[in-house]
């Protein structure tokens, strides 16, 4: 029963992710139709990034503190992370509602927020902010589905082309991450931010940050 019931919520946040990116979107087109274009067109690809690297820090977070049992989020996420190292390829094994209900309901919940919020935006700043979250909510959305493509020996054709376009994550960049200590290429989303943040250090500078707080 919980499980039906877990099933249920996850499809349903499935949908409404998908009716509220379009309902959102429609805004978007006004926005542009309003003159604020430029704006729009600036946010969409810092949109991208943005859920890109915040992909990569709840990954980064999830692999390197706590474990399984951690209070709530061992469960809820850390579990699977930790799991997806020791066997990534059992998340190509999972349907459709398995993989992207999760992500779809932390989104379908902040573009909620944005039907609400969108239709009173009265500047071009504001245009920027809604069109900055609902990309990150768009993208954010197929997270795991994109991840899944990345472990899948024979992905759908559109995956494949949005792997070759640079719009999805590349099977080859994803690779390094399973390789021990597991301890790059964190980006899950579209795995656009990997180099960078990868070159920068960001994740070894952030562990010895946190090791030398007291
Ligand atoms: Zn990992
Ligand atoms: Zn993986």
């Amino acid at each position: 029963m919980v499980h039906r019931t877990r099933r249920a919520v996850l499809a349903a946040s499935i949908l409404a992710s998908i009716i509220l990116t379009v309902w959102v979107g429609s805004n978007l087109a006004r926005f542009v139709t309003d003159g604020w274009w430029l704006a729009v067109l600036i946010a969409l690809p810092l949109g991208v990034a943005t859920i890109d690297v915040l992909s990569g820090v709840v990954h980064w977070a999830c692999d390197r503190f706590g474990d399984a049992a951690t209070p709530v989020l061992g469960p809820l996420l850390i579990r699977a992370f930790r799991e997806h190292h020791v066997d990534p390829r059992q998340m190509v094994e999972h349907d459709w509602v398995e993989t992207n209900g999760e992500p779809c309901f932390f989104s379908a919940l902040a573009l909620a927020v944005l039907a609400l919020l969108a239709p009173s935006v009265q500047s071009g700043l504001g245009a920027a902010a809604v069109a900055v979250v609902w990309t990150m909510a768009a993208v954010g959305s197929w997270s795991n589905q994109v991840h899944k493509w990345a472990h899948m020996s024979r992905a759908p054709r559109l995956a494949r082309f949005l792997q070759r376009a640079g719009l999805a994550l590349r099977p080859d960049e994803h690779a390094c991450h399973h390789r021990a200590p597991h301890d790059s290429g964190y980006c899950i989303s579209t795995g656009w931010m990997n180099p960078l943040l990868d070159r920068i250090g960001l994740w070894s500078w952030l562990e010895r940050s946190l090791r030398r707080t007291p």
